[in-house]
């Protein structure tokens, strides 16, 4: 058998090892808290040796601000000395040799010497977990922070499809407290019936394969209210992954109003559309009708030139000839109706080479042309889907307008050009005439509006009116810029088709 001294040595050895190499810091004091024995760790920990330690009082790794409660602390303890593990909720500090103030986890072991009471103290740094515990924290602030203050609803499944996560706006938009619905399984609440398998079916299938169809993506559905009232909602579903586990939050926002102004709008263009099929109906019938009277009038007139072509005296010739004028002016405004309304009545969409119909336009306007020496650059045109008899119609009144108003004794100067864009071709016309005031930009589009008399500039007003029209068949606008005095460009759109080709 061993000899029992020697088994105690044994034991001591065996301390003292485990003392010199523990990793964590130990320091012993006596009743009066001075430090008996410091091991190695320690001595790292704190930024002293050894012996800069012994015997001095424990409150030298204390904060200035704590060792008085320290002293307290300790004189307690050895009153009533029992050993107390780590981290009792208490928040310590440690200060090394630097300065540095630190937060540590100390438990206490108890043993005595002879008659002296020591305790030994097992101290753990817990600067970085603290830390960690810290950003951990305001990590959770800040999303809790986000998840109250989002405008969207926010509500999160597990993969049983039980509700984990439902935010303030989701209460305000359902109508269910977070306490009322958490645990609940998301197809009992918010899905209506008739998606409700679908949900499940697709939860499964992307939990055991990770198909998709609905993840990632902005969808619009409807879903429920607490007062089962069903409702058009947008959302987008993001699967997230947290300590293994899957989850599925779904960011959701309440359309109702959305959806409500888009019905508005539809209902309003609907209604506009018919209202114009009237009006234009309207003009149509008016227009016709109002050619029987006036060729009426025009047919008397006539009988009276010729009745009284010899005894008529200066005003009657006079005032028959103003009856002419003013009848032949109103069938002009007549016709120039009827053929408004007559517009894309029957419209068959054509391939139109722009180069080719803006040469006929140009043939067509030889003596105008020839006339005013006007000096016409085209650019390169391209070939649109378009409605023909209209396009000809917008390309002519545009370029006579640009050589109707122009400056007297200037020729005119016309450039028309093309530039593509996505989803539409803008054509441009410009030219070096009269201009026109900003404050007309809009009004010469209506029909019959004109800034000249008939006797300046000749012309019903209702060639712009035309030329809106015709764009607007085409999906396209018009507008124009101009300077007064310098000239004019007109834009207008037509929308292009998969078909345009540049000629
Ligand atoms: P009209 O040519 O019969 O007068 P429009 O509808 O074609 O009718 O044009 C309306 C008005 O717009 C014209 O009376 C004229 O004042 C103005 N306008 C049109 N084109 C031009 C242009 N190129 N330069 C200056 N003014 C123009």
């Amino acid at each position: 058998m061993k000899d029992p001294n020697a088994r105690l040595l044994d034991n001591e050895l065996a301390f003292k090892s485990l003392f010199e190499h523990a990793t964590i810091s130990i320091l012993v004091t006596d009743e009066n808290g001075d430090i008996n024995l410091v091991n190695p760790n320690a001595e790292k920990l704190f930024g002293y040796a050894k012996e800069e330690l012994t015997g001095k009082p424990i409150e030298l790794l204390i904060p200035e601000s704590l060792k008085d409660k320290h002293r307290q602390y300790r004189q307690q303890y050895f009153k009533e000395p029992k050993a107390r593990p780590m981290g009792l909720g208490k928040d310590l500090f440690a200060r090394d040799k630097n300065g540095r103030t630190f937060p540590v986890e100390i438990s206490l072991g108890y043993y005595k010497l002879g008659t002296k009471k020591m305790a030994v103290a097992f101290i753990t740094d817990v600067s970085e977990r603290k830390k960690a515990e810290e950003i951990l924290r305001s990590s959770e602030e800040t999303t809790r922070l986000i998840m109250n203050s989002a405008l969207d609803a926010i509500v999160c499944i597990d993969t049983n499809g039980c509700i984990t996560v439902w935010n303030p706006q989701a209460e305000k938009i359902f109508g269910w407290t977070e306490s009322e619905v958490k645990g609940r399984r998301l197809s009992e609440t918010i899905i209506p019936e008739q998606y409700r398998a679908l949900h499940e079916a697709g939860l499964k299938r992307y939990l055991t394969t990770r198909q998709h169809t609905v993840i990632n993506k902005l969808i619009e559905i409807t879903a429920l209210n607490s007062n089962g009232k069903e409702f058009p909602i947008e959302l987008t579903i993001i699967p997230m992954r947290q300590k293994d586990n899957d989850f599925f939050c779904a960011f959701i926002r309440d359309i109702t109003e959305r959806r409500e102004a888009e019905y508005r709008q539809n209902e309003f263009a609907e209604n506009l559309k018919q209202k114009n099929i009237e009006l234009e109906q309207f003009a149509y019938v008016a227009s016709h009708d109002l050619q029987e009277p006036l060729r009426t009038v025009s047919g008397f007139v006539e009988l009276l030139k010729r009745h009284y072509k010899d005894q008529a005296d200066e005003n009657v010739t006079k005032y028959i000839n103003y009856i002419t004028d003013a009848s032949d002016r109103m069938r002009r405004l007549v016709q120039d109706l009827l053929e408004y309304s007559r517009l894309g009545r029957e419209r068959i969409l054509e391939s139109i080479d722009c180069n080719a119909m803006v040469q006929d336009v140009l043939s067509d306007l030889t003596m105008a042309i020839q006339e005013s020496q006007a000096v016409i650059h085209i650019g390169r045109l391209p070939v649109i889907s378009g409605y023909t008899t209209e396009m000809k119609q917008l390309f002519q009144n545009l370029i006579s307008n640009s050589l109707k108003f122009r400056k007297p004794g200037d020729p005119p100067v016309i450039d028309l050009s093309v530039s593509p864009k996505d989803d539409h071709w803008t054509f441009k016309i410009t030219d070096n005439g009269i201009g026109i005031d900003e404050k007309y930009w809009d009004r010469i589009f209506i029909i019959f509006q004109r800034l000249h008399t008939k006797n300046e500039y000749d012309g019903t007003g209702i060639g712009l009116a035309h030329c809106k029209k015709i764009t607007e068949l085409h999906n396209g606008k018009i507008w124009v810029d101009s300077t007064p005095g310098k000239g004019s460009t007109f834009y207008f759109t037509v929308r292009k088709r998969s078909s345009d080709v540049w000629k």
